[in-house]
Order: C-alpha cells, then structure tokens, then sequence
C-alpha cells in the first residue's frame, strides 16, 4: 500500500502529517517550519511562491499574491496573479503540491495518496472542489475528512475504549465548526456537527483593522480600494496585534501611509484587550446558534459532556476560551497544538487506511451536517406552489448513508419530473443552497400520480449521488452532483493539471533563500536611506549567487543577509507567527 499523508489545508496555514511509530507526526516543510501559510503568491519572474515567500511577497506586492482563499472553493470566483488567472482550486492545488513536496523531501520517496481535511460545515461544492485541488495536485485523495472530527480522533485515537463524550470547537482562520463525538468501545462516533463557513479569526482581524482606520477617521472599504498596499500592511500589524492580544491587555497599533509603509511617525492607536473583546463580541456571539444545534442534534446535555476540546488558531483568544468556558460551565482541554492537531488527526485516518498496526482497532463513524433533499410542489388553497423544500437525508444523518423517498406525477399525461437538488435547513428551497438538478423523463403517460422514487446516497466523503427510478418501468436515472457542481469536470482538472505544470515554480532548495529576498524587501521598506543601500547590495549579492548557481556564494552571501535581517527586524516573523503557544 501506498504511504498516505494526512493534510489539513487550512484557510491562513496548511499542515501535513504522517503515521509513524511513535504515533502522529508532522512533516516540516523547507523552512523547516511545521506551518505553512496558505499563501500563494507569483513574482516578478513569473514564479510561483507558496507559504511564507508568498506572504512575505503578499505585504510588499499586494496584487502579486493571495491567501484566505479557501473562503471561495466552491465558487466562481478567480483573480489574476502576473498573467494567470487562478480559481480557489488552482490556488489550493499550490499549497497541496508544495506539502506533497515536502513529504516527499522527508521520506525521500513520491507520495500519491492523502487525507485532506475540510471544515465540517463545507457543502458539496466545497468538498468536490477540495478533492480537484488535491486531483490537480497529483494527490489521490482518499478521503475527506471533517476537520473537528480530524481533532477527535487526534484527542481520542489513544483512549477509544474509554466511554466518553467530547465536544469539539474549531475557530480557524475563516470558519467555525462544533461537533458532538461519543467515544466507546474502540469507536469514535460523531453524533452531530454543525457550524458556518464565515466566521473565522480573519473576521476579528478584519473588524480590528476597520475600527483602528475609523479612529483615524478613514473608512475600511474605500482605503481598501484606494489603498490596498495600506490595507495589506495593516492588516498585518492588526493579525500580530490580535495575537499579542491573547497574551498582553493592551498593545499599539501603527497605521502604514499609503505605499503601505510604517516609520516612526506613523499614526498609531492602543487598543485595550477589553475593546477588542468590546468590538468583536457580535463576531463572538455566532458561535452559540451552531453550538445549541449541535448538542440539540445529538441530543446531549451540558452535564453529559466529559471533555472540551478547542482547535484552530482562533481559539487562544482569551475571549473565545473565556466565551466556551462559560457556555459549557467547564474549562476547555488543549493538551495538543490547537494549529496541529488537525493535520495529526488526518494522519491517524491516513493511518486507518494503510492499515498501520497502531490504529487498526479504531472505527470512525460520521454524520452528514446538512439536511439534503429536493424541490416538491404543495396546493395552497387551490394554487400549485413549487418552492417547497423536501428532506430526504435529515442533517446529522451517520454516514455513508442511502434514503428513498417517493413522489409522484402532478398532471395527467405527464411524462417527466424535474428533480432540482438542494441542501440546508430552509422549509423553502430559496432559503436553501441548489446543488443540482436534472429530469427524470419516460414517465408512461396516463392519470396524475405515477410515482418515481428519489434515492440519496452520501459517501464518506461527503459527495451526493440522485437517483430517480420510474416505479411503473423501474427505469433508472442516476445523477452525481459532481457533474453540476461549480469549478471544474473532470477534463478541466485534466486541463488545469497541465497548466499549473506549466507554471515556473522555484525550485525546493530555492525555497529558503526566496523567502529571505521576501523578507529582505519588505524590512527594505522600513529601513533609513543607509542601512537601505547595505541592504540593497546585500539583496544583489544573494540575487547573483543564485543566477550563477554558485553554492559556496549563495551560503556566504545568505548568512550574512540572515544576520543582518535578524538585526533589523523588528518583529522576529518567526517568534511571533509560530511560536505564540
Ligand atoms: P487555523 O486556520 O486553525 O490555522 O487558524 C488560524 C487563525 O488563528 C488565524 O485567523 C490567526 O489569526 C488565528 N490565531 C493564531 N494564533 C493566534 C493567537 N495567538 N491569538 C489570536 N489568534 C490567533
């Protein structure tokens, strides 16, 4: 069997991990950094840069590189980078090649297969864009995995024959998901799941940003516009000073100029850790509708609960621990790195599928967090209205899953039915998210109220299959909702592999010295006339080696780059990104 990798594609830091003897593992990438940003960026050369060049790409060269992303898998939406256009797929596909990469730096030998982890509150559009962007990566993936179940499995893979019910909350950097998960007999079950794709700690940093610019008498939207190098840079400062937050009551917030630099004599505003929480306590308070529908769902009782467990980055805010604390009247569990424990849960379920002797007892079962169904007709006092929604697989259903239900013909001689798909909790389909739709015709003609039967069946991945079967010919009409999803069939993906094989991207070795240039140019931007010219000609010294590929020049003029950047740099990237724990 092929080795799998378990890869948490996150919406601002991605991780991959691997089943080793020692349990769980996670793989460094080429900066020898367990994180890597989900940052995607293109240079002036045309190269692609991913993780922390891209980011570091991303302060200096707004239009030149992009994160957050995973926000818009799903849909239509696409930027452009240098020439290219890129869809949240091709992106994504980026961040899975550069940690396939890595894994196979590691293991020194190709890796084909993976788990790749979603929020639990993804739809089908988001789960079968996931799966493309692994496709186009090279991955075979073999399983979608929901993310808090991810961090079950993490807490509980260990102790699974111990009776006990653990909640999971996970506040990443864009969504938020609960899930209810009963432990027993060597079985983790998830008993319900329930969450919202946007609301995440790039939601706090955003308000954060918003509010320190209105102090400054300017409004968020049109400097983002006007001045997106001003937004960019701020935004940084507002996501360190957001993390500083979780650890200190006050801290300063400098506002760049409009090129996006910052100086001394910037505009600065203190913010208290009371007005943080003061500003995004609306932010905060949506986490609690998901929350009662979780535990209502699974039906458990705040005194049944025997473990907390918070995941994502979000969650060292002191006010989201302070929040959980109070709603559950217990305090949460964070024995793990809440930024790693996704990809290491992944692991142990890449593991359960390459059959690794350690997990092989444990049994994992999951639930479908939406309700699906279809469109149906209702006679309103003698009116036909059609835009009535019909559950078929109840939301927190255990999957895999496959429910029938029976509708019939409206008129006489009608001889087809248009069965339009849908998912969500709405009573009316406009309230609900269309999956798909398609005809089932070759009803024989005859009397209203010939019946077909509507079979759902969803996978483990969380991928819809419809099928519709004429009762009377028992002919069958079989539909996979991939075939209507937004993105990519399966020759695009074909297509899009051969184009982002087309794309130059650095080379791995080239990784580390890309991102000290990155890192260079933006510290280039700060610096006083003097020291900038140093810098200059230090920048050229490390572009040149490269050129001539020259390794005894690229060694020296590298570390004397780095001596100097960990000199000037004011805020060690390294200690405040990663190492905050
Ligand atoms: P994840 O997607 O789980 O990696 O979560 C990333 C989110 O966590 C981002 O929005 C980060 O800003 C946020 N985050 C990470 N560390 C901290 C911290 N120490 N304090 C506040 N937010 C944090």
């Amino acid at each position: 069997m092929d080795r799998i990798i378990g890869i948490d594609l996150g919406t601002t830091f991605s991780a991959v991990a691997y089943m080793s003897d020692e349990g769980a593992q996670l793989i460094p990438n080429a900066l020898g950094d367990a994180l890597t940003p989900s940052v995607v960026g293109i240079d002036a050369d045309g190269r692609i840069l991913v993780g922390r060049s891209a980011k570091e790409l991303q302060v200096t060269q707004p239009d030149r590189s992009i994160g957050v992303f995973k926000r818009y898998m799903g849909t239509d939406w696409k930027i452009e980078l240098g020439q290219h256009s890129f869809t949240p797929e091709k992106l994504s596909s980026l961040v899975l090649k550069s940690l396939k990469q890595d894994a196979e730096a590691h293991f020194g030998e190709p890796v084909q297969s993976a788990v790749i982890t979603v929020p639990a509150y993804f739809n089908e559009h988001q789960r079968k864009a996931t799966i493309r962007a692994g496709e186009i990566a090279g991955l075979k993936v073999q399983r979608i995995l929901n993310e808090p179940t991810a961090a079950a499995i993490a807490y509980g893979w260990h102790s699974a024959d111990e009776e006990k019910i653990i909640v999971v909350l996970d506040l990443g950097g864009g969504t938020f998901d609960v899930s209810v998960v009963e432990l027993f007999e060597g079985t983790l079950e998830v008993r319900a799941s329930s969450g919202e794709t946007f609301l995440g700690g790039e939601d706090f940093t955003s308000t954060l940003a918003a509010r320190v610019l209105e102090q400054h008498g300017m409004v968020f939207e049109q400097t983002e516009t006007r001045h997106p190098q001003l937004i960019s840079r701020l935004r940084q400062e507002c996501e360190q000073a957001k993390r500083r937050l979780s650890k200190q009551e006050e801290t300063i917030i400098r506002v760049p100029n409009e090129k996006g630099e910052l100086s001394e004599n910037s505009r600065a505003s203190t913010v208290t850790r009371e007005q943080f929480q003061k500003w995004t306590n609306h932010i905060l308070n949506r986490i609690e509708m998901p929350i009662r529908r979780a535990l209502g769902d699974a039906k458990v009782k705040l005194g049944d609960i025997d473990e907390l467990i918070l995941v994502g980055g979000a969650t060292r805010m002191p006010i989201v621990i302070e929040r959980a604390t109070e709603l559950f009247g217990r305090s949460p569990k964070s024995r793990l790195n809440p930024d790693e424990v996704v990809a290491l849960g992944a692991a142990v379920q890449a593991g359960l599928f390459a059959r690794d002797k350690s997990v092989e007892d444990l049994v994992v079962t999951d639930v479908s967090p939406f309700t699906l169904g279809i469109a149906t007709s209702r006679e309103l006092a003698g009116e036909l209205q059609t835009n009535f929604f019909m559950p078929i697989i109840n939301r927190n259903t255990p999957i895999p899953t496959s429910r029938v239900d029976r509708v019939s013909t409206l008129h006489a001689n009608q001889t087809s039915i248009d069965v339009k798909i849908y998912q969500g909790e709405g009573r009316k389909i406009e309230d609900n998210l269309f999956l798909g739709e398609f005809k089932a015709s070759g009803i024989p003609r005859g009397a209203a109220g010939q019946e077909v039967d509507i079979r759902f069946t969803y996978d483990l991945n969380g991928v819809l299959e419809v099928e519709a079967t004429i009762v009377a010919t028992k002919k069958r009409i079989t539909h996979v909702i991939t075939r209507h999803a937004k993105g990519l069939s399966a020759s695009e993906v074909t297509q899009a592999v051969a184009e982002m094989a087309a794309l130059k991207t650095h080379p791995r070795d080239e990784a580390v010295n890309r991102f000290l240039i990155r890192r260079a140019e933006r510290l280039y931007q700060e610096l006083p006339l003097t020291e900038r010219r140093i810098l200059d000609n230090m920048i050229v010294g490390l572009e040149e080696a490269l050129e001539l590929r020259d390794p005894a020049a690229i060694e020296s003029n590298r570390t004397a780059l780095e001596s100097f950047l960990n000199h000037f740099d004011t805020e060690d990237h390294n200690e405040e990104t990663y190492g905050d724990d």
